[in-house]
């Protein structure tokens, strides 16, 4: 079992006011006022955002919630198989302060919302089209140093070596951005990757599995004589999705062969070796799509997460050039 946040109070199984005897929800045991409330997909009560800590605006990009409660495995899916759920997010629209979630195939929720990010994008290049050269004969010229830092020049020009030798290397919040990077490049990312994997390697098992169980019985059907055509008629006349076993597996773990594992199979369980065997499983619904979209998300989430490290170094360097011709223009003032 999980650990409950220490803002929610202890599980409370009242669904009734005893005073009132008014139908009351949440962490909070009150009846609906009107304020915004999310249901939860493990245990079907209902919630207030402003009791979860979740901002209203979030509103939009629930993908899947789960309550505190069912997130600790005192309540829903957890409570039997132990296998804690996690409320899962949709993709955020990159546009700074919306909060709509991203269109199919797509980093914004609209089209006006792409166009106007682009063009946020293009003007903060444009206007960064300072000359280097320039700068730096402004720099010298004007020693106020934190006038020069808010023009937010590109490329500072490095000082040579003789002048500042190991600029970089000597500084420790230079190194602590470097190490952090490595770390997600050759730690964290890999580990994802790895799961990733784990996942399409058990997602291929399940679909192998799912061949032997029931295709065989439809391709008899069809007949090994029937041309390409007719099949494919057939298939548009007939469009029942093909039976399949839900195949969730909390660990994903391969325990035999799918031939094993089919000759194993009976319809009358619906586990075999830890396994979901329902035919139509509505509580793992769509469970190997939603794991997949998370991990794609984290993918993401540390890649721009190594975009702002590189720009974070960047903006150090600068730094640690500007302070070594800050020193050079006092000494020529002198
Ligand atoms: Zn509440
Ligand atoms: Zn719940
Ligand atoms: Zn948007
Ligand atoms: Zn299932």
């Amino acid at each position: 079992m999980g650990v409950l946040p220490e803002w929610c109070p202890p599980y409370n199984s009242r669904k009734k006011d005893p005073a009132t005897g008014e139908e009351v929800f949440c962490i909070c045991k009150k009846p609906d006022s009107g304020e915004l409330m999310v249901g939860c997909d493990g245990c079907d009560d209902w919630f207030h955002f402003s009791c979860l800590k979740v901002p209203q605006k979030f509103n939009e990009l629930v993908f899947s919630f789960f309550c505190p409660y069912c997130q600790c495995g005192i309540t829903g899916p957890g409570a039997s198989s132990g296998n804690l759920p996690k409320t899962l997010w949709r993709r955020k629209c990159r546009v700074p302060d919306c909060y709509k979630p991203c269109a199919e195939n797509s980093k914004y929720c609209s089209e006006t919302h792409a166009l106007s990010y682009m063009r946020s994008l293009v003007d903060r290049v444009e206007g960064r089209g300072y000359d280097a050269q320039d700068v730096l004969r402004q720099m010298l010229q004007n020693s106020d140093l934190t006038k020069f830092q808010q023009i937010g020049c590109e490329g500072v020009p490095t000082p040579p070596d003789e002048l500042a030798p190991g600029l970089f290397e000597g500084d420790s919040r230079l190194r602590d951005l470097g190490s952090q990077a490595d770390k997600i490049r050759t730690e964290t990312r890999p580990e994802i990757e790895q799961q990733l994997k784990k996942l399409e390697r058990y997602m291929a098992w399940v679909k192998t599995v799912n061949h032997l169980l029931f295709a065989s019985a439809s391709e008899d059907q069809d007949g090994p004589s029937s041309s390409k055509s007719s099949r494919a008629l057939k298939r548009k006349k007939k469009s029942t999705k093909p039976k399949s076993v839900c195949g969730y597996h909390p660990r994903l773990e391969i325990a035999c062969s799918p031939e094993e594992f089919a000759s194993q199979y009976d319809e009358t369980e619906t586990e075999l070796n830890s396994v979901c065997c329902k035919l139509r499983c509505p509580r793992h619904s769509d469970w190997s799509g939603i794991q997949e979209t998370s991990l794609r998300f984290q993918l993401e989430t540390l890649e721009s997460s190594l975009e702002r490290l590189a720009l974070l170094q960047k903006i150090r360097q600068d730094q640690l050039k500007m302070q070594v011709y800050k020193e050079l223009s006092k000494s020529k003032q002198a």
